[in-house]
């Protein structure tokens, strides 16, 4: 008899964009001819960089061709992209990280969910509420938790994430192994300070414990006193792993490709607590289990380190941080406590109701759809988050009906 993984059945069904999407969906039956506009999802909506579509379609050409096609490509990504990556967004910026440290991959998204797979199922795991829901679902499935209840799973180390430590979470008071942390954070938007960084260091080499740290909403990073990598934190070549993407920073989401930075500090410790490298352990794991990024994505994504690449990847970068901050701009003349919205193209509203109640009078009242607070975690009950991600006559449209269906 074919027996089923029994963790699966510890997972909650995540209703969260079905049931925004069936709301939605009644909504514009019962008010058709209103146009309702989306802050609600976390998809980019402007084109590719025209540096990286020429790239795309010089490579396309090569393929077409026999003396230039390019079959399996080296499962970690082809030399030109890692180089131009460890040289572009670390070398450049004083980050001491080596092309044969960067794995290239076809999400972030995947990344962060297998990347504990290497780890023991013993292990003690710490994530943030509220939360990109990934990073517990892969430890549910992975057999580290216990059951569900009240929102929250059993033996997972929950870090609170609330206005009152800044959306900051404080060092957990019990020892735990693995650490989750994003930032700039999907959904509050909240960004960590070098020192604030620097503590979670600090705690992981104290404990042999390991952080991966997701940086994927870096590039909106834009105040220079704030750290756009953890490896700007002394040490944390030791104890952290980084994953980004080319999804939000240049327009990736539906192209594919991310990276995951594996220093070769980084160690993991056997049962006899002898050390392994982790950069071996990942490098065995993802020549196994991937079989690399198509050529032609990894031209595309080579080209966003161009010149012209650059200035392109900026000026989409500051459209959708100029859409965050008329957003925060608008709620906060609104009476709404806000975060993020600078350095994140999310803004976090505290609704000051329950954040279904507040979904559902943007929907109705405005025709704005957001995406509640709830859905992300516990601590996101009073909460909505806005998204950057649309045009900005939109976005202008958006808040003006917000603001006359609040008035
Ligand atoms: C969008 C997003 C990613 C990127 O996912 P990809 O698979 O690279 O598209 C990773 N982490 C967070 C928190 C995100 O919001």
């Amino acid at each position: 008899m074919i027996k089923i993984n029994e963790n699966y059945q510890k997972l909650q069904a995540s209703y969260l964009f079905s049931d925004i999407a069936k709301r939605v969906a009644a909504y514009q039956e019962a008010n058709s001819g209103q146009n309702i506009i989306k802050l609600g999802i976390g998809d980019v909506t402007r084109a590719l960089p025209d540096a990286c579509v020429k790239a795309f379609h010089a490579a396309v050409d090569e393929m077409a061709s026999d003396s230039s096609f390019h079959g399996y490509g080296p499962e970690q990504g082809y030399d030109f992209l890692r180089e131009a990556i460890a040289q572009g967004d670390f070398q450049a910026r004083g980050a001491n990280v080596e092309a044969d440290e960067i794995f290239v991959s076809d999400g972030a998204k995947c990344d962060s969910a297998n990347f504990q797979e290497i780890f023991s199922t013993d292990v003690t795991v710490a994530i943030p509420d509220p939360v990109y829901p990934v990073y517990i679902d892969t430890n549910v499935m992975a057999g580290r938790t216990g059951d569900w209840s009240e929102g929250r799973y059993a033996g997972i180390v929950y870090l609170d994430a609330t206005k009152e430590n800044g959306f900051i979470p404080d060092l957990p008071s019990e020892p735990v192994d693995l650490i989750y942390l994003c930032f700039p954070n999907n959904p509050t938007g909240a960004t960590a300070t070098k020192a604030q960084l620097k503590q979670w260091v600090d705690y992981a080499r104290k404990n042999k414990a390991l952080i991966l740290f997701d940086a994927a909403y870096e590039a909106f990073v834009q105040d220079r006193s704030l750290p756009r990598s953890i490896y700007e934190v002394e040490g944390a070549r030791e104890v952290a792993i980084e994953f980004r993407s080319f999804s939000k920073t240049a327009g990736f989401t539906g192209t594919r490709c991310a990276y995951t930075v594996v220093p070769k500090e980084c160690m993991a410790y056997t049962e006899s607590a002898e050390a392994v490298s982790v950069n071996t352990l990942w490098n065995r794991r993802h020549t196994t289990k991937f079989n690399s990024v198509s050529y032609p994505v990894q031209r595309a994504a080579e080209a966003v380190y161009s010149a012209e690449g650059q200035a392109q990847v900026k000026e989409l970068v500051s459209f959708y941080l100029n859409n965050a901050k008329y957003i925060r701009g608008k709620m906060e003349a609104l009476g709404f406590g806000c975060i993020g919205g600078e350095n994140s193209p999310y803004t976090w509203i505290d609704g000051k109701s329950d954040s279904w109640t507040f979904f559902d009078k943007l929907l109705s009242e405005a025709g704005v759809v957001c995406t509640p607070g709830a859905g992300f975690g516990t601590c996101g009950e009073r909460y909505i988050r806005i998204s950057a991600f649309n045009s900005f006559e939109n976005v202008v449209e958006a808040m003006d009906r917000i603001k006359k269906a609040l008035a």
